[in-house]
């Protein structure tokens, strides 16, 4: 995951509360004729190259760049666009 700001782009409130949705794999053995599982190992996490994120208010998932592109966009410090010059 990387350290730069996120902010959902599908509900445009959400820079704060995200979960990073992930694969795991678990192998395990199976008795050939009745089907029961023997032997589970333990779950092991699969390394992907670019997290997939999900905004915790809207429920929209995507990949971490799309979040961070909105909020490059749009950032936070970011003043009102009706200054008067
Ligand atoms: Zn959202």
């Amino acid at each position: 995951m990387q350290e730069k700001p996120y902010f959902c782009p599908n509900c445009r409130s959400n820079r704060v509360k995200f979960s990073m949705i992930s694969s795991f794999s678990q192998p395990f053995l199976k008795d050939a004729l009745s089907g029961t599982v023997q032997e589970v190992a333990e779950p092991q996490r699969i390394e992907e190259t670019e997290p997939t994120i999900q905004c915790m208010v809207c429920s929209f998932t995507g990949n971490e760049m799309r979040f961070v592109k909105q909020a490059e966009r749009e950032p936070r410090a970011a003043t009102p666009t009706n200054s008067t010059y």
